[in-house]
């Protein structure tokens, strides 16, 4: 009642929609400047309601709150295509499988002044074979002398074309009717806005670092048959896994399962499977192999798994190859490029040998409470009391910022709001970031401190 109470008056975002179903996500998707960030203004009108805090949009997907006539739906912006001077059209593709992935419903915008390129080409046979839903929308159609342009993109085998002009409005009312009738009333996708079923579970890693292997491992103890779990959908790119009485959903194991053949750009390629993976789970498992020395690409997939906010927990596999050295220097490299997250727990484990594999289920079981955790308002504002009072906030230019009150606005991960009396430093915050680590534990969660400067 007293967070809410709180909340309330400064507006922040809480997360108490545990209940509520999860809005239908509607990704867009279309090469730069075929007028994506146009439509998105369109759709959600002047509200501008970005919802950057919500778990799992990344730097270059920004989520909207969207609705038409009168249903909800999150719009998911696909905008900042990295233009790489080689083979943007690789990119553009790649990216928009993951979003594709991560949608239940897709609208995918051609300028129809330009016709169909050999990127849309390719994004078109990403659509067909993902099977999501899609509203095609030609735009740039002002006028109804370039509605025949729009026309010829029947070819792409997508169904009706819709002209519309991003710009001007003209027709997007009907190519918006048109999308609710295919968007389901519910997410069906795994992410973010899901919650319930199964909990969700992420092996992922750079290459060879025994993925493929683990599953071998966890899937041969007790594989479920999908249609006994209650309340699942059928994602023939998950696995259901039985391990410590409980049922675990694997997420894009087909990924790991298939093994990617090794071209070009497949580095890029594999850490966008990596993202859609981590997305899609609540718990990352991170593997590193302990053989060899911990590579930027490892650090890298832990940092995705912090900036995604989601649990992690660390597996240093190939534990049965290790000699006393390696061991000792592996330490040192943990130390030094895993320091920033000290708080995740670790497994030593071998996927070949079976080795302490089971270790990694009260693992998981710790981060996910960790993710889960809410500190109440009272608790929270009586440490940090006591905290402010044994380490005031140092005096600055004859001032000193006071700490007001704290509350925890939202778990998964943990998101702590800090009112004070003026701007508090950066140093300042990461020491009561420790000091909560220190208390109430969260191990295995990215936790979030922001501060509010209230007069
Ligand atoms: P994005 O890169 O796909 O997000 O494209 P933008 O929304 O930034 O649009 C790229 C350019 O196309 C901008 O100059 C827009 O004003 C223009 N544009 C977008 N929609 C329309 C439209 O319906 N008609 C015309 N004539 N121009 C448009
Ligand atoms: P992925 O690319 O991450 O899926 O890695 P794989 O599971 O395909 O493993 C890559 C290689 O490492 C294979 O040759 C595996 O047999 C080997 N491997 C995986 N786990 C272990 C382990 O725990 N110990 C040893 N010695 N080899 C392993």
């Amino acid at each position: 009642e007293e967070d809410r109470a709180l909340l309330d008056v400064d507006g922040i975002g809480f997360d108490e929609q545990e209940s509520e179903p999860v809005h239908p996500v509607v990704a867009i998707i279309g090469r730069p400047n075929v007028g994506k960030s146009t439509l998105v203004n369109r759709i959600i009108g002047r509200r501008e309601a970005v919802v950057e805090d919500v778990p799992g949009v990344t730097r270059d997907r920004v989520a909207y709150d969207a609705e038409w006539s009168g249903r909800p739906f999150t719009l998911v912006d696909t905008g900042g295509w990295e233009v790489d001077a080689q083979g943007i059209h690789l990119r553009v593709a790649e990216q928009a499988e993951v979003a594709i992935e991560l949608a239940d419903a897709v609208l995918f915008v051609v300028d129809a002044t330009v016709g169909a390129t050999d990127t849309d080409e390719a994004v078109v046979k990403l659509l067909r074979r993902s099977k999501k839903p899609v509203v095609l929308l030609a735009n740039k159609v002002d006028d109804q002398r370039t509605e025949l342009e729009a026309a010829s993109l029947w070819s792409f085998g997508l169904g009706q074309p819709w002209p519309v002009s991003a710009l001007h409005g003209r027709g997007t009312g009907d190519a918006l009717d048109a999308l609710l009738e295919v968007l389901p009333r519910e997410s069906a996708v795994p992410g973010a806005y899901q919650r319930g079923g199964p909990r969700r579970v992420a092996l992922v890693g750079r290459p060879n670092v025994g993925k493929s292997s683990l599953l071998n491992k966890l899937a041969g103890e007790e594989r479920v048959v999908v249609d006994n779990v209650a309340g699942t959908t059928r994602d023939p790119v998950d696995e259901y896994i039985e391990l410590g009485g409980k049922t675990w959903r694997f997420v894009d194991t087909a990924g790991i399962r298939r093994r990617v053949h090794m071209t070009r750009g497949a580095d890029f390629y594999a850490s966008l499977r990596t993202q859609t993976a981590i997305e899609k789970a609540e718990v990352a498992v991170v593997l590193i192999d302990s053989e060899d020395n911990i590579a930027e690409a490892d650090v890298r997939v832990v940092q995705q798994v912090v900036d995604a906010g989601r649990s992690l927990v660390l597996a240093f596999n190939k534990w049965d190859l290790l000699d006393e050295e390696r061991r000792h220097y592996l330490e040192r490299e943990i130390e030094r490029d895993l320091a920033f997250v000290a708080w995740a727990p670790r497994a030593n484990i071998s996927a070949l040998t079976g080795r302490h594999v089971e270790r990694l289920v009260p693992a998981i079981e710790v981060a996910l409470d960790s993710w889960d955790q809410r500190v109440p308002t009272g608790r929270l504002n009586a440490f940090l009391g006591e905290v402010v009072a044994g380490h005031p906030h140092p005096v600055r230019g004859g001032k000193q910022p006071r700490i007001l009150f704290a509350t925890q606005a939202s778990t998964r991960p943990p998101r702590f709001v800090i009112f004070a009396s003026g701007f508090i430093e950066h140093g300042y915050r990461r020491f009561l970031e420790r000091r909560l680590r220190e208390q109430f534990g969260f191990e295995g969660t990215p936790i979030e401190v922001s501060v509010r400067v209230r007069e």
